[in-house]
């Protein structure tokens, strides 16, 4: 959960879009989200940071530290990959910050925030997961409810099958 986590956090600094949008006809509009989306939790300095939550939670500290921090990468590299703006705004990634703004990495072949690749990397994904879900017997949907992930494997293995030589009593019940 915690890898999951800092996979995700990054986008916090997203969050004021609904200052910006809810006051943006006001006198004195907030920008928070033009200001500090892709900023703020969009280096290094809140990578180690999450690295460290991580570790502090974690009974396997080192390996759960390492892969936060991995995870968080990830996040940014697909930023960087494939979250272009509809304006064409690239987003910069601010990758030193706090302790320097030299370097705003962009790429020059990055495509749309909802361009093909992204459907077909999530659609991807999704595949494996379910594959994985199917084979092992449990998903990442146990994060959220372990009941909800039986329903779901179940759901799987009805319609696929049960793998073989996985679950011997699934196997024997189908036979
Ligand atoms: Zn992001």
């Amino acid at each position: 959960m915690l890898v999951t986590l800092a996979g995700v956090v990054p986008d916090v600094d997203g969050l004021g879009a609904f200052a910006e949008i809810l006051t943006r006809n006001s006198e004195r509009p907030l920008d928070w989200w033009s200001r500090y989306h892709h900023v703020l939790c969009h280096n290094v300095g809140f990578g180690l940071v999450v690295a460290l939550v991580a570790c502090f939670f974690a009974s396997r500290r080192l390996v759960t530290g390492g892969l936060a921090l991995l995870s968080f990468h990830l996040h940014l590299a697909g930023d960087v990959a494939g979250a272009r703006g509809p304006d064409g705004y690239q987003w910069p990634i601010p990758y030193f910050l706090p302790f320097s703004d030299i370097w705003q990495i962009t790429w020059s072949g990055q495509w749309a925030l909802n361009g093909w690749p992204n459907f077909l990397i999530t659609a991807l994904l999704l595949g494996l997961a379910l594959y994985w879900a199917w084979r092992r017997g449990f998903s990442a949907v146990e994060l959220v409810s372990g009941k909800a992930d039986e329903v779901l494997v179940s759901a799987l293995r009805e319609r696929f099958g049960t793998p073989a030589g996985f679950a011997p009593g699934s196997a024997e019940r189908e036979g």
